[in-house]
């Protein structure tokens, strides 16, 4: 089918809530990816982070294909040989005590919400419905409901009301905000420690440290958010590790299958899980036969290939480059590992059409914010990628200049 018409076909039957590049991709190999014409692109966004270990990874593929062919699916009512594995492999690498899967990045928000709430009734006395929760602006959690409820993203919320109460927000990276909005039914404090969607936003050095010892003072879960952040991203297993903290409780989703499959998971280092009986929470396909083949495979491959270090060293590397940029369009070059952003001065016109242009020369990026442009490639990239896509980058901001 011609281009043209598969773009048709989009905007005639779905509903318009993305606006999407005009570019049609029918396959996808490690670092690349092909539109539907044979144009080869490099891939600058690795699907907000789920593609780290590369597009279609044989060896995923292959965990994948075994498993699809013996046993999908058979709801937790029952018990599977992928299960208990899978628990074991991924609280060994992180080192959690326990562990809830789901599918989606914001079932596992929305379970660590459930969680804290009732932990905090549990174990600190909070009157009923009175849990508060605090949340930084800026953030970026998911979609659903309750979410959206806490998001200062005025768009991701208009029309969508009533929302979900018991949220209070602070500044991103405010410590003093943290401690004054500290009340006695303060469950949790959630964060992504470096906000992605927000627009690549690393906290002042020192502010998770702060705030892991004003949880610990006040009897209070440290929620991280580590959908984007986490499984090497930033050049570490987690965010977290750059600032030398733990978390109660850590969120995964995205790169946990490698981009073959929606698997996400709760990881608890404290007894915060503890609070689910049977009956409580659940999800028919949380923690399926496949989820969990695919999501064993995923992590192996992050730690067997290195690609932790290697986002480390080429993250490193790019962001360095990046900062010899003389272009007067950019006003600051940040990240950590392979999580970059570029920001650009307000007069540059916006990020989108810088993301157009990459796209004519064979990088597809996508822009974040107005201003912000994203690079985050899967963690396998090597340097002389890094440097065909710097000649890339070149080109477009000499051209805009
Ligand atoms: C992508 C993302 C989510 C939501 O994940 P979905 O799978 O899209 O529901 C939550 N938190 C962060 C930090 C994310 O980047």
């Amino acid at each position: 089918m011609d281009t043209a018409h598969l773009i048709e076909l989009e905007e005639k039957w779905g509903a318009r809530n993305y606006l999407p590049l005009d570019v049609v991709l029918t396959r996808g190999q490690g670092i690349w990816v092909w539109d539907n014409d044979g144009k080869q692109y490099l891939d600058c966004l690795s699907a907000y982070s789920a593609v780290n270990q590369g597009h279609c990874h044989p060896r995923i593929l292959a965990a994948m294909n075994r498993q699809a062919e013996k046993l999908t699916l058979v709801s937790r009512a029952f018990r599977h040989d992928q299960l208990g594995p899978f628990y074991e492999e991924v609280c060994a690498l992180t080192g959690s005590h326990s562990v809830l899967p789901m599918n989606s990045g914001a079932e596992a928000v929305e379970t660590a919400i459930k969680a804290v709430r009732k932990w905090g009734y549990e174990n600190k006395n909070v009157p009923g419905d009175k849990a508060e929760i605090i949340v930084c602006a800026n953030n970026f959690h998911g979609r659903t409901l309750t979410i959206i409820s806490f998001s200062s993203e005025p768009q991701y919320k208009e029309g969508f009301g009533p929302f979900t109460p018991g949220f209070i927000t602070i500044p991103f990276g405010d410590i003093t905000a943290l401690k004054n909005a500290i009340t006695p039914n303060t469950v949790a404090f959630l964060a992504e420690p470096i906000q992605g969607e927000g627009g690549v936003i690393i906290p002042p050095k020192g502010f998770l440290k702060k705030a892991r010892a004003l949880c610990d003072e006040h009897n209070i879960l440290m929620v991280l958010d580590e959908i984007q952040t986490g499984l090497g991203r930033t050049g570490k297993l987690f965010a977290e590790e750059h600032e030398g903290v733990e978390a109660d409780i850590t969120l995964v989703g995205k790169a946990l299958s490698g981009g073959f499959y929606p698997v996400s998971a709760v990881l608890s280092n404290r007894q915060a899980l503890a609070v689910f009986h049977p009956g409580d929470h659940g999800s028919t396909f949380g923690g399926n036969p496949l989820a969990c083949a695919v999501a064993r495979e995923a992590l192996k491959v992050i730690v067997e290939e290195g690609l932790i270090e290697n986002s480390a060293a080429m993250g490193d590397y790019f962001q360095n480059e990046l900062k010899k940029f003389d272009s007067p369009l950019i006003k600051e070059v940040r990240g950590r590992g392979l999580l970059i952003g570029v920001e650009l001065i307000a007069e540059a016109g916006g990020a989108r059409k810088f993301c157009e242009a990459l796209m004519r020369e064979g990088m597809l990026c996508k822009e974040t914010h107005q201003h912000i442009l994203r690079l985050a490639p899967p963690l396998i990239i090597q340097k002389e990628n890094i440097d065909w896509a710097l000649e890339r980058l070149h080109t477009v901001f000499k051209n805009a200049a």
